[in-house]
């Protein structure tokens, strides 16, 4: 995680006149924080290179044997498709970095609720703020999910995305440059109105990348209970979003289901996808002395 420098400028110090145009100090702490970017940048790249690639390495690669009855398509997506989201990501993580100068910038401003240790508020309330902005991101991921889909909006904002057809973990920053600015966004407008230390914040991207990799691995990692429903039902799993790559209209959301069954958005086949590829030994014997 980059460092940011100095103690904020105590948000009262900066009067309403002030800004309206750039001040001595906006000035100052966007100079200091363009001297960061080489780390904002490295940090975010870093995040996209280790969590799509821890996952590439461990399920994909490492893996498959074992999984293969978890495989969700008959084939595997090419290098040439692999090497187009990887391109694609780098813009993403550029525009990410954007995100991260602004909040940077901001933050040294002391216009927005970050703090540097975690243990300030109590570690109950650090708790609280991690679990509140997953799903405050679950619902900005919905909804902006939704609106990208719109026919009027989609050809701009989202097209590449599903140009990976079958996804791999690669396509998890795959985006058009104002999906990604739609994403980068929600981070700066959540600490405006979000206290939350720099710690929960690593935990938040952290969870993010890891979720967003698995979730176009094309292996069903997630455990399933005897009845060949997900295990923890109120989470996606890799089959929910894979089926949205496969049959866009359904399955939107990115953490957890509790949206698309409010919203009547999940897809009817899902559950017999995800029955379909998680086998159990015992299961399958159970089905097999019902015949
Ligand atoms: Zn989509
Ligand atoms: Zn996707």
């Amino acid at each position: 995680m980059p460092t940011l420098p100095t103690t904020p400028i105590p948000s009262s110090a900066v009067q309403p006149t002030e800004l309206m145009e750039p001040s001595p100090e906006i000035l100052s702490s966007l100079i200091t924080m363009l001297g960061n970017w080489p780390d904002l940048l490295g940090s975010d790249l870093a995040r996209y290179i280790i969590g799509a690639g821890v996952v590439f390495l461990v399920v994909n690669w490492r893996l498959a044997g074992p999984l293969t009855a978890r495989k969700i398509r008959k084939d595997s997506a090419g290098w040439s498709q692999i090497k187009q989201e990887i391109l694609a990501s780098f813009r993403t993580v550029f525009i990410l970095s954007c995100a991260g100068l602004l909040i940077g910038t901001s933050y040294m401003m002391g216009w927005l609720h970050v703090y540097e240790n975690p243990a300030e508020m109590g570690w109950g309330y650090f708790a609280f703020s991690v679990i509140a902005i997953i799903l405050l991101h679950d619902t900005w991921f919905y909804w902006t999910h939704r609106l990208i889909h719109d026919p009027r909006l989609f050809r701009r904002f989202h097209r590449l995305h599903h140009k990976s057809h079958n996804p791999t973990p690669w396509t998890a920053y795959a985006f058009d440059s104002g999906e990604a600015a739609i994403n980068a966004l929600f981070l700066p407008l959540t600490l405006l109105i979000l206290p939350i230390s720099f710690l929960a914040i690593f935990v938040f991207t952290s969870h993010m990348i890891i979720r967003n990799a698995l979730a176009h691995c094309g292996y069903e990692v997630y455990p399933a209970n005897k009845q060949g429903t997900p295990l923890f039902d109120w989470m996606t799993t890799v089959t929910h979003h894979d089926m949205h790559h496969a049959q866009a209209g359904y399955n939107y959301g990115f953490y957890f289901t509790w949206w698309d069954r409010w919203m009547g958005t999940e897809s009817p086949e899902y559950l017999k996808e995800f029955a379909r590829v998680s086998p159990s030994p015992r299961r399958n014997a159970m089905q097999g002395s019902d015949l």
